[in-house]
């Protein structure tokens, strides 16, 4: 048996992605896996097509519910019979569930880790015939890892439950060698196979932007039609922006922890279904949702992390095709997060956090490639030159900027190194209010001495000098500038303070143009558009647009040629290959005709 067949014939791709194979293989040698691969990756193949070519079920254990249904309904699109049994199924439809599983060969069998503790179904497994533990985000059981579920830890004491002989199959995205290393010892992995795939993204753009006006910046940067996502570090701002992009003609939904569950589960499906094409969301949504055609990922407000950001970032572009991830930041994002940060109690925690936090405003700051800077902090090499981000492609221009560096670092210097940020501005500005009549800074030789230079400009330019390190945001309660040794060589010595600005080159973006027919392309995807409707299930579970475009390129006219498409196998052809070869023959006819 060549397993590329079965990837043809069950899931309609004709090559394996990197590392998917050997990690298979090794499934089938029924040895314990751990697969490191990237968002995107395809980690779910490397368990789907093994659970199909062994005897007996494969247990799934995945943390989200909204990610189960999904990976069911885009199996059972495929031919391959699996169910899900989590707290959103009500216990008569999870007992009929059981009594089919009884009866049919069910391949696959999602459950949440939680379910792993329920008697009934522990007593239920004892009887099944397993073919071997999936787990999936297993970062989830180490305390390092940034989603921690205590119920994780409870999946070795469910393995007592199997009878038979079975192996562990773990996968993540992220993995750093304390998490690698949690996962082996809580997972009681057996001499596990590791397998760590590249974690370069070709296919992502990255950028990273200060603009004067962050919604301006959306509104251009986004086309009407496009699918993405736009993330804000809070509730508010996700209300702000979701109503905006609404009023200016856009169809934006949202999502966040504020909300019910009926208005999440509704708002998620409007995105996932295309009804509304734009996502603005905290981070509380994103894991396990697997839309393949998410063509931007942006976040309005500077991430805590560069393990969230490119967590986050990576959920664009997961169909292969060209995707932006875009970062905008500005000086108030770091003093919100060191804010933010500054409210755990947790001393340890605070010290991390801002070592992370450090790390993201220089990827934010960097004149230099941005996916080298990705790739080296995940400690992978890779060339310092992509020719697809924002440093490699826009000209960088270093402006001078010591005379305004100066004004503002002796204010702070006036002010003893007391006040914030406000207080500061307000100094600089020369503004008269109550803040500046109690701290009595109309007295100060800086009084207003910035009068005539906007107020975010002033602002944007001490976040620069907090980047670069010549100010110090202190992790007090309320964050206090500070001055530090290298703000007195600006301040005492003159030294020059450069900043970067990025003159836009927009006509040589690199974009890997695919020559396929853009009108035979949005004529598929209407098609696909009004399938979903009619059958209720998510577009991209029909074809993904990597499929479209691939159907759009080769113009298949008959079976044969259908299935020659990446991402055709046996069942879609059966399933949708008859209305999408009318389209095709149809739009073929026609262009005959008006040459
Ligand atoms: P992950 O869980 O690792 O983030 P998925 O399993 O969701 O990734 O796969 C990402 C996308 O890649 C999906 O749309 C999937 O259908 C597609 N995919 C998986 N394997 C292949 C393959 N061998 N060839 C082409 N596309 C693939």
């Amino acid at each position: 048996m060549k397993l590329e067949n079965k990837l043809k014939e069950f899931f309609g791709y004709d090559n394996f992605k990197k590392g998917q194979k050997e990690i298979i293989e090794k499934i089938l040698e029924r040895k314990d896996v751990l697969g490191i691969l990237p968002t995107g990756g395809g980690k779910s193949i490397c368990y789907q097509l093994p659970a199909l070519l062994m005897e007996g079920t494969c247990i799934v254990i995945s943390p989200l519910i909204s990610l189960m249904k999904d990976q069911v309904d885009s199996l059972r699109s495929n031919g391959i019979n699996a169910y899900f049994i989590n707290s959103s199924v009500e216990f008569e439809k999870s007992r009929e569930i059981f009594s089919k599983i009884k009866k049919e060969d069910v391949k696959i069998l999602y459950i949440s880790p939680e379910r792993l503790e329920n008697k009934f179904f522990r007593e239920f497994v004892s009887g099944m015939k397993i073919s071997f533990v999936a787990v999936d985000e297993a970062h989830c059981i180490s305390q390092w890892g940034h989603d921690f579920r205590p119920s994780y830890k409870k999946i070795p004491s469910f393995y007592n439950c199997i009878r038979n002989e079975f192996a562990i199959a773990s996968f993540t995205a992220t993995a750093t060698e304390n998490v690698k290393n949690d996962i082996i010892k809580n997972l009681k992995l057996k001499d596990p196979f590791i397998r760590v795939t590249g974690f370069d993204r070709e296919n992502l753009y990255y950028s990273t932007e200060n603009p004067k006006d962050k919604f301006e910046f959306i509104i251009k940067e986004i086309k009407s039609n496009e699918s993405g996502i736009i993330y804000c570090s809070t509730r508010k701002n996700v209300e702000l922006v979701e109503k905006k992009l609404n009023k200016a003609g856009f169809k934006a939904t949202k999502y966040h922890a504020g909300l019910n569950d009926s208005q999440k589960n509704k708002n998620q499906e409007d995105f996932l279904f295309d009804r509304k094409n734009i996502m603005v969301a905290t981070n509380a949504f994103g894991m396990g949702i697997d839309k393949s055609n998410v063509r931007f990922v942006i976040h309005y407000n500077m991430p805590k992390s560069m393990e969230e950001y490119y967590q986050e970032a990576g959920r664009a572009g997961r169909d292969g095709e060209n995707a932006r991830c875009i970062l905008l930041f500005n000086g108030q994002d770091i003093v919100t997060n060191k804010f933010l940060i500054n409210e755990s109690r947790n001393l340890n925690y605070i010290k991390t956090s801002m070592e992370k936090l450090s790390v993201i405003i220089n990827y934010c700051n960097t004149s230099n490639c941005l996916r080298h800077f990705i790739l080296n902090y995940f400690g992978e090499e890779s060339e310092e030159h992509c020719s697809n981000c924002s440093n490699c492609i826009d000209e960088i221009e270093k402006i001078d900027v010591t005379v305004d560096s100066q004004k503002i670092l002796s204010c702070i210097y006036r002010v003893n190194q007391m006040y914030g940020m406000t207080s500061i501005i307000d100094c600089l500005k020369g503004n008269y209010n109550l803040n500046v009549k109690n701290k009595k800074l109309n007295k100060l030789s800086t009084y207003g001495i910035m009068k005539n230079d906007p107020k975010e400009y002033i602002r944007d330019l001490i976040g620069h000098l907090v980047a670069d390190g010549y100010i110090h945001v202190s992790n007090s309660e309320y964050p206090i500038l500070k001055l530090t040794n290298k703000s007195k060589e600006v301040l005492f010595e003159s030294k020059k303070v450069l900043i970067n600005k990025k003159n836009k080159k927009e006509k040589s973006k690199k974009i890997i143009e695919d020559n396929f027919d853009i009108n035979l392309f949005e004529k598929l995807k209407n098609l696909r558009l009004n399938l979903s409707k009619s059958r209720k299930v998510a577009p991209y579970i029909i074809f993904s647009d990597a499929t479209l475009k691939d159907m759009s390129k080769k113009k298949p006219v008959n079976e044969d040629e259908f299935l020659k498409v990446s991402g055709v196998g046996e069942k879609k052809l059966s399933m949708y290959g008859e209305f999408f070869l009318e389209e095709i023959i149809n739009y073929k006819t026609s262009e005959k005709f008006s040459n």
